[in-house]
């Protein structure tokens, strides 16, 4: 198995596979968010997202195999990735910004860019962030632990120097990050967004979903959730803290029957995820886990309940308001809306050192066993 090359190959997939599909907005450079609608008319419906952040390659692979997979009688919609620059990567992130041509492969290659077409506001040994254009890239060299500690270089460079989040006030900042370790997401071969809201914030896409001011790609998800209503909602991530090992997190409910329903389902899926032979993450793994991407409370503000708690094996409750430190007004991600608005609503969490195989596996059984759950519900 081999991971999208390019977001126009995605596409393709999607258009071969002659379902209808839907346009809930565009990315920039004028790509597509598209919804892809299957299943029957049963309700509620079934909402299936990927790709938020788009160094996690694995769930936006399995949400396009469920198009031919998935069978079900409920009302599907699924959006195969919400970040289409971050699929195309790096390159195609500079090319926003300049008539880009070459391929750059490496942190000194991505700095010279940014030294000759942009200008350099910032450069350290572990991170250098400039502007072309309307947009920032921050680029950080591999041989110091890979791209995924970029966005903790970046959090940490912001903190120290906040200034700079007024003059990135608005944009976008995409970052190489990636680590050469994970299989279809190279360091060159995806970018990661960040976008700094309108107040200097930082925040990645799949934060938004309660804030007034949201960039495109979350609204164009929002607004297909207002419209179908899902009663079990999927967002499929993967994560560097636990190895190859799965779990899901589940959300309260609105009630005390929805949560006795979600975790039902939620053990459900972790359930059929062993039973294919994966290992699970441990409560260590899980409880190890970063909660935040902002700044550092007081102790004494810190919530007495954790923010975590297992609901069985591989399963865990994740309470977004009980977020350590708090989030500070990064409004809620996709799956805490889905909860809190609609319904069971899960986030699949693959580890991201296993093969790309084995982790799509993990995120299409997940879907695959959480919607039979479901129909037992209805
Ligand atoms: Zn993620």
């Amino acid at each position: 198995m081999e991971g999208f090359d390019t977001y126009d190959d995605l596409l393709d997939v999607v258009a071969s596979s002659g379902k209808e599909t839907r346009t809930l907005g565009y990315a920039p450079g004028g790509r597509p968010i598209v919804a892809v609608r299957m299943g029957g008319n049963k309700q509620p419906a079934v909402l299936i997202t990927a790709g938020a952040h788009a160094t996690e390659h694995a769930g936006v692979c399995a949400a396009v195999e469920l198009i031919e997979s998935l069978e079900t009688d409920h009302e599907v919609w699924i959006i195969p990735t919400r970040d289409p620059v971050g699929v195309d990567g790096f390159d195609a992130a500079l090319s926003l910004s300049f008539d880009h041509t070459e391929a750059v492969g490496t942190a000194d290659e991505a700095k010279a860019v940014l030294a000759t077409e942009g200008d350099v506001i910032h450069e350290t040994h572990d991170l250098t962030v400039g502007l072309i254009g309307d947009y920032a890239y921050a680029v950080s060299p591999l041989e110091d632990g890979g791209g995924v500690s970029i966005l903790q270089r970046f959090k940490e460079y912001t903190e120290t120097n906040p200034a700079v989040l007024d003059q990135l006030a608005g944009r976008r900042v995409f970052t190489t990050a990636g680590d050469d370790a994970i299989d279809a997401a190279d360091p060159f071969e995806r970018t990661y967004t960040l976008i700094v809201d309108p107040s200097g914030l930082p925040l990645h896409l799949n934060r938004f979903f309660t804030n007034e001011w949201a960039p495109p790609e979350t609204r164009a998800v929002r607004r297909l959730m207002v419209e179908i209503e899902p009663g079990l909602t999927f967002d499929n991530h993967e994560t560097s803290g636990h190895e190859d090992r799965f779990h899901v997190s589940l959300r309260p409910q609105r009630t005390a029957a929805g949560d006795d329903r979600e975790k039902q389902v939620g053990v459900a899926i972790s359930s059929a995820v062993e039973d294919r032979g994966s290992e699970l993450a441990t409560d260590e793994d899980v409880l190890a886990t970063p909660t935040s991407t902002v700044a550092e409370a007081d102790d004494d503000e810190r919530p007495e309940d954790g923010f975590y708690s297992r609901a069985g094996p591989g399963a865990y409750w994740v309470d977004p308001n009980l977020t350590d430190p708090p989030r500070l007004g990064e409004g809620l991600n996709a799956t805490d809306y889905a909860a809190e608005q609609y319904g069971l609503a899960f986030t699949l969490e693959t580890g991201m050192y296993g093969s790309l195989a084995r982790r799509v596996n993990d995120a299409i059984t997940s879907v695959q066993a959480g919607v039979a759950e479901f129909e037992t519900l209805y």
